[in-house]
């Protein structure tokens, strides 16, 4: 069994993928080649934002955004302590300082505790410029909330979407809730290439003529014409050939996640504590994480009868050795922790099989009954 299969989607796509790769090696445009503007168009097309533009992953997406908005030492960037550390290391790289706040029992940012984050940050002499919800787990976080308390105070909303491509809040696709929003095509993400990759939405046109300026060395007129600073952060033409034909499977894939995930729903023990997602969302299941007390002895119970299992994440941001120096909103993250200590992640994939999906399920009523 796998925790995450990415054998199986290769020999559903078997020589689409070999001739996408082909073409790229053929024609020789391996930078900014053609095939990286089609799949801009087709992500654009999937999510409904206005621009979409890629690059080399997900981490850079993050930078970019905070660069293109002009922040900087002296400035706060509001983050939630429970993510992974691209989230508060992206806003460490521009010289600015990550503000750390706590997260909810649906493992996203706690909207009700941004006031004290703000205040906080003020308190450090701060400006505060930004919030990055993170849509953990493939949920995306509460942004009607978020822009409400965001936008009068001139705060930016950024969405880290890296494992969230695909989800909906009313309705609506990532890629359009927040002034930007970043994802990442790391391999085990809901959609990834064969290698690292990332990109970026947003529907402000001028942002998205800074974003193309950054990924290119800060060009103007060209890569020669340097008008910024900026990085060296493009999609390999390989990699956005790879994504197209993965996107042509992606609407069924979300489909089939869904399907494993009812099936969690459905048959777990009633004593375990499982995701929860309010009925206004749809989640992509990057992770299908699960909350128990006796969460190491269970993990051991799944890996004895060969169940991968995995926890995301052991320790909160705010009490990592390159972050605890860090200003945190309220003292403590006390969600954040207490998750740290009790959330254990499932195999997720789109071709989880039957059996697999019942063996798991046996195991956990043999463990909690
Ligand atoms: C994976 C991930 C990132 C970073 O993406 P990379 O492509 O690996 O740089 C950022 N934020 C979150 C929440 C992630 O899960």
């Amino acid at each position: 069994m796998e925790f995450i299969d990415l054998k199986t989607q290769r020999s559903i796509l078997g020589s689409k993928i070999d001739n996408a790769v082909l073409n790229v090696i053929n024609h020789g445009q391996f930078i900014l080649g053609p095939e990286v503007s089609q799949l801009e168009e087709a992500l654009s097309k999937f999510t409904q934002s206005k621009h979409v533009i890629t690059c080399a992953n997900g981490t850079d997406a993050l930078v970019m955004v905070l660069l293109a908005w002009g922040i900087g030492p002296g400035d706060a960037v509001i983050v939630p302590s429970f993510t992974f550390v691209a989230t508060a290391e992206a806003v460490c790289l521009t010289g600015a300082t990550p503000v750390f706040v706590d997260v909810k029992e649906d493992y996203n940012i706690d909207t009700e505790a941004l006031p004290e984050a703000v205040k906080t940050a003020e308190a450090c002499g701060l400006k505060p410029k930004a919030i990055i919800p993170v849509d953990l787990f493939g949920l995306p976080a509460d942004y009607e909330k978020i822009k409400k308390f965001a936008h009068p105070l001139e705060l930016k909303v950024l969405a880290d979407a890296a494992q969230s491509m695909g989800a909906e809040l009313e309705g609506r696709r990532v890629g359009t809730l927040a002034d930007a929003t970043t994802t990442s095509f790391f391999p085990a993400k809901p959609l990834g290439c064969y290698g690292d990759g990332g990109a970026i939405f947003t529907d402000d046109d001028e942002l998205a003529d800074s974003l193309r300026s950054i990924r290119l060395h800060g060009k103007g007129r060209d890569k020669y014409d340097n008008v910024r600073v900026g990085l060296n952060s493009r999609l390999d033409t390989i990699q956005a050939a790879i994504l197209l034909q993965k996107l042509t499977i992606f609407e069924d894939e979300i489909e089939k996640r869904q399907r494993v995930a009812d099936f969690y729903f459905d048959n777990l023990p009633s004593s375990i504590t499982l995701p929860q997602i309010s009925d206004t969302k749809k989640s992509v299941f990057a992770q299908f994480t699960v909350r128990l007390d006796e969460r190491d002895l269970a993990a051991q119970g799944l890996s004895k009868n060969n169940i991968p299992n995995q926890v995301y994440y052991k320790t909160p941001l705010h009490r990592q050795t390159a972050y605890k120096t860090y200003p945190q909103s309220v003292a403590e993250c006390k969600m954040s922790e207490k998750l740290s200590a009790d959330v254990l992640s499932l195999p997720m994939h789109p071709y989880l099989s039957d059996e697999d999906q019942a063996l798991i399920a046996n195991v956990f009523k043999t463990m909690f009954s």
